[in-house]
């Protein structure tokens, strides 16, 4: 007979309705409530830092606790399983942990020719549920509100539909409570790359409780639909020239943290930080002050600079591995993380070159080019501009709301810095007002004042030069070098061979090199008023062998990758043990002795070897 599910682990399913003996045959309550097998549902969460739960954890209730549907127990689909595991085996494979024998997918889990259901039925549901707009508004209007977790995905997943020929929503991963980390982009081939097309992100809400930047993207991203299919000039040509990714929320769970307080009485910190109570703008790896040590040195690279081993030992939250690898996934040139607490445009290094010295000057190589960036937000927002001491923001008014990040205050870890010394992308962090979750009402007036930043920010990923390197075969030529001289800080070609390169106004001379071929210089000259990138090829001749000797010294140049983060885009990270101090000879893994600690039973299913 079927009766109440009274697990508290399994509390979440989508069904209310189970039986026993369970498919485990255990037969009551309390046997699967002291059995390792729940114990490790219930604390899988942790042991795996947030990856693949809660999907994994209602998987195992499946069996654990069946569903029981008229007097019959029914069972999990095996796809579901099969699909989970190989997207979590290597979550396992981290902490040295076997796939638990429970869920094995053959065993447990029926087909669905025999009448099989999906456990995460409910999880899927909650992002797909459609919400019909009220009655009598046109499709472009926006609802200048706060938007719950479930609002914000609901209408970038109706934005994406309205605007299916552009418009697209992807997960870049799971926050450590479980919420997808939506994106919605827009392109004119949404979901591909395309040649010499340079591709934008915007991030909002990587502190939690700094709400603006997540509202300011969902508008923006319902706003790009809507100009977009009635036939607006600008951004028809924005959309079709470039592919823009928006993530308007980067941490859902201290936004839900902040937003339980309300808007106007949350605190100052509360929800800043990730639910393993991390501030993911510290979560990154500190490559600055790398930079600094390389950049002493006469002749090295200091762009590129690989992720050091030492830093997977540390807490890596979720939601950082996901920034991470969703930059490998796509040849970023241009971002703006949205913040909230001030008013003004920062840019890096956000760490002083001084480990002292709170506040230094500490400007990368591309000085000139993140100044102008950071005007092209700055200049047109006319808060920022406002002149009068009171404002918010006002101790910046002098230097026009623009600051170097490390000017203002250092601090090491920070999404900026890694952006632009492990990737070619240039980012730069937006304030954008005094007041972290303001009052409903505000919403409106903010959205007037950074609608225009936003898309003239947007727009510069268009300035200085693009191109395609080549061998003389035409046969594109990847990973190849970008040096400009006067300008330490070389951009690598994406896998087509093609590159972008932002530089201010003036003349260059630009160089393209590549081991195994001749180094190609050009000069050019970038008008001032020139608003698109300026088309810059090269055909690169293989180096006769004469030049071995050359050629190896470039390879050498490359960065030797021992790179958790794995290239090609490898779902998992982290090779084994590389977190955790791998279990040396033979002993048992970390988590051995709590399972032993708690259970007379000894889980020795979870041991690999
Ligand atoms: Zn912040």
């Amino acid at each position: 007979t079927c009766m109440d599910l009274q697990l508290s682990s399994c509390a979440d399913a989508a069904y209310t309705q189970t039986a026993f003996p369970n498919l485990l045959e255990q037969r009551s309550r309390e046997a699967v409530e002291s059995s390792p097998e729940y114990i490790l549902l219930s604390v899988l969460h942790h042991l795996l830092e947030g990856q693949c739960n809660p999907d994994l954890r209602l998987l195992g209730c499946a069996v654990l606790a069946p569903r029981c549907e008229g007097s019959r127990v029914r069972r999990p689909c095996r796809h579901v399983c099969e699909g989970l595991r190989e997207a979590c085996q290597p979550a396992f494979d981290a902490i040295d942990m076997a796939w638990p024998y429970f869920l094995d997918c053959a065993h447990y889990f029926a087909r669905e020719e025999e009448g099989c259901y999906d456990p995460l039925e409910k999880l899927r549901g909650d992002l797909e549920a459609e919400e019909a707009l009220p009655s009598g508004l046109p499709p472009t209007f926006i609802r200048f509100a706060h938007h719950s977790y479930a609002q914000m995905v609901r209408v970038l997943k109706r934005t994406a539909t309205r605007c299916a020929q552009v418009a697209k929503t992807y997960s870049i991963g799971r926050s450590f409570d479980g919420k997808d980390l939506l994106v919605i982009e827009f392109s004119g081939r949404p979901g591909q790359h395309e040649l010499m097309e340079p591709e934008v992100k915007l991030i909002g809400n990587i502190h939690g409780n700094e709400v603006v930047g997540r509202e300011m993207l969902i508008y923006l991203a319902q706003y790009l639909c809507s100009e977009y299919l009635l036939g607006n000039p600008r951004i028809q040509r924005l959309i079709n020239t470039t592919r823009i990714h928006l993530l308007p929320s980067m941490n859902p769970d201290g936004y839900e943290v902040a937003a339980a307080e309300g808007a106007g009485y949350n605190g100052w910190t509360s929800g800043r930080q990730n639910a393993q109570n991390l501030d993911l703008n510290r979560n990154f790896p500190d490559l600055t002050s790398e930079y600094y040590r390389l950049a002493s040195v006469r002749g090295t690279r200091t762009d590129h600079i690989p992720i050091p081993e030492h830093y997977w030992w540390g807490k890596v939250a979720p939601e950082t591995k996901a920034i991470m690898k969703w930059m490998r996934t796509a040849p970023f040139v241009l971002s703006a993380s949205l913040h909230g607490g001030d008013l003004v445009v920062s840019y890096p290094f956000d760490f002083s070159k001084h480990p002292l010295e709170v506040k230094m000057f500490s400007p990368t190589p591309d000085e000139k080019m993140f100044k102008l960036l950071a005007r092209a937000y700055a200049d047109v927002h006319p808060m920022m501009m406002d002149r009068s001491e009171g404002r918010c923001g006002g101790n910046f008014r002098k230097q026009g709301s623009v600051i170097n990040g490390a000017d203002w205050y250092s601090f090491t870890g920070g999404m900026s810095d890694f952006n632009y010394l492990h990737s070619n992308c240039f980012e730069i962090t937006v304030e954008l007002g005094c007041v972290k979750f303001p009052p409903e009402e505000a919403l409106y007036g903010l959205w007037l004042n950074n609608k225009e930043s936003l898309l003239s920010f947007v727009e510069m990923v268009h300035r200085g030069i693009k191109g395609v390197v080549m061998d003389r075969f035409g046969q594109p030529v990847k990973n190849a070098r970008i040096l400009v001289k006067g300008i330490r800080h070389d951009v690598t070609t994406a896998s087509d061979g093609d590159y972008w390169r932002l530089l201010p106004p003036g003349s260059h001379i630009v160089i393209a090199q590549a081991p195994g071929y001749s180094k190609v210089m050009k000069r050019v000259t970038i008008p001032l008023r020139m608003r698109k990138a300026g088309r810059v090829d090269f055909i690169l001749q293989p180096l006769g062998t004469g030049h071995k000797k050359l050629s190896r010294e470039l390879q050498r140049t490359v960065p030797a990758s021992r790179d958790p983060l794995g290239e090609p885009p490898q779902l998992d990270l982290e090779p084994l043990g590389a977190r955790r101090q791998p279990s040396a000879g033979g002993s048992k893994p970390w988590w051995w002795s709590y399972f032993t600690s708690l259970s007379p039973h000894r889980p020795r299913w979870l041991l690999k070897y």
